[in-house]
């Protein structure tokens, strides 16, 4: 029996309508904090955008189930692996509360079930616009298409641009993460996971 995973089960108490309420009181507690205590002129309406921006857009993802993006498969005799690359996406560090964005590289080996290729992009967004750790993101991709698809392997490489790397000095500017997670064949086959890493990496020049 294969292993069933369920990748939006370490989340779902955090579920619910984003507060929108209470996103902006704590904005403008998170200005006190920093000294700006009388929200005159520019910071007026600051906490507003601040809760609207992350309700609707940076933390949306907590709305959407990404196991139901991948709802409708359909039945193909193809079994040659299927890659979507260069997936861009941005996220949230769960450490500092700063972006980190970059781009996701997917592949799937698949045993009789394909999905849309777009509904892959949505998944890698709804799991990304949510406060994350690169790495379980990756983790959380590859379980996704493993628990929907049921495919023979599931691959999921990410490279992304840390602002709580990057904004620190000049030293890390240049700094990349690069994260990787495989299920099933991706697994057990180093060939396989050499020929993704060929159909994704872009060569310079
Ligand atoms: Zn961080």
């Amino acid at each position: 029996k294969r292993r069933r995973s369920d990748p939006a089960s370490g989340t779902r108490r955090r579920r619910g309508p984003l507060d929108r309420d209470r996103l902006r009181r704590g904005a403008r507690l998170f200005l006190a904090g920093i000294g700006e205590t009388d929200l005159g002129r520019e910071l007026k309406r600051t906490p507003e955008r601040v809760a609207d921006a992350w309700s609707t857009e940076i933390v949306a993802g907590y709305r959407t189930d990404p196991a139901r993006l991948l709802a409708t498969t359909f039945r193909a005799r193809e079994d040659g692996m299927v890659v979507v690359s260069a997936i861009p996406f941005a996220s949230v560090c769960v450490h500092h509360l700063l972006p980190f964005r970059g781009t996701a590289h997917i592949a799937y080996l698949p045993d009789g079930r394909l999905v849309g290729l777009s509904k892959i992009a949505r998944v890698v967004d709804a799991l990304a616009r949510r406060l994350q750790l690169q790495e379980r993101l990756t983790r959380q991709v590859v379980e996704c298409l493993d628990a929907s698809l049921r495919p023979k392997g599931a691959a999921c490489r990410m490279e992304a641009e840390h602002l709580c790397m990057t904004i620190r000095g000049a030293r890390q500017k240049e700094s990349r993460v690069v994260t990787s997670a495989y299920t099933g064949a991706f697994t057990r086959d180093a060939a396989l996971r050499a020929e993704f890493h060929r159909m994704t990496v872009r060569h310079a020049g």
